[in-house]
């Protein structure tokens, strides 16, 4: 193991342990999220109805000024889909405004940041979207103190599964390959885990049939 590498899991480490806003998960059997970051418009045209075909609904972080861009995946969402996915059951989510990192910002910017995206998306669709993921998974100790006042939920990119106790301040999330996961534990226990993609669609469908979620 490299130094880098101790240092970065014992700072993991400090942050899953402080300011901590728990809630138990109580006895509701397996629960897995879905989530999508930025978000391309695969996810919604192509991932919403995969989700709904299994009675699931998924949580999309919007980054407000991603707004009608492309980026190398492709086209990033456009306002009709915002619409779409609320009309249809799904969560809508911030991702700050400018997908600014922790790290770069002050904590006086990035909180800004924070509040634009949640304001600029009220203004688009009329939704307050207090549930938020920390763009490029970075987090510090001071956003996570900050931001627990304003936020239902802050989803990191921390793998591992959500529960028994759930940290709302700091929610734990796997890429969609599922490394991290115990299906095992997820099953028995039944814990929460949420997956972060963003060009999901046929891995996803694959997902599915082949969990029976
Ligand atoms: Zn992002």
């Amino acid at each position: 193991m490299t130094l880098r590498s101790l240092l970065s899991a014992a700072n993991r480490k400090i942050l899953c342990s402080l300011h901590r806003r728990t809630v138990l998960l109580g006895d509701r059997g397996p629960i897995v999220s879905f989530t999508f970051d930025d978000f391309p418009r695969s996810a919604f045209l192509t991932g919403a109805p995969i989700l709904e075909a299994f009675g699931g609904r998924g949580t999309y972080y919007a980054t407000a000024s991603l707004m009608n861009t492309s980026d190398g995946l492709g086209d990033l969402f456009h306002i009709e889909d915002l619409h779409g996915l609320l009309g249809r059951g799904h969560e809508l989510g911030t991702q700050t405004f400018l997908h600014s990192s922790c790290r770069k910002a002050s904590l006086a910017d990035f909180q800004s940041d924070v509040h634009k995206g949640i304001r600029e998306l009220r203004r688009l669709v009329q939704h307050d979207s207090d549930n938020f993921c920390y763009p490029y998974g970075h987090v510090t100790l001071g956003t996570k103190r900050t931001l627990a006042p304003y936020l239902a939920s802050a989803r990191s990119i921390f793998p591992g599964i959500n529960g028994p106790e759930v940290d709302l301040n700091l929610l734990r999330a796997n890429s969609r390959n599922g490394r991290g996961i115990d299906r095992r534990q997820l099953a028995a226990e039944g814990l929460a885990c949420f997956l972060h993609s963003r060009r999901t669609p046929e891995s996803l469908r694959l997902r599915m049939h082949a969990e029976a979620i």
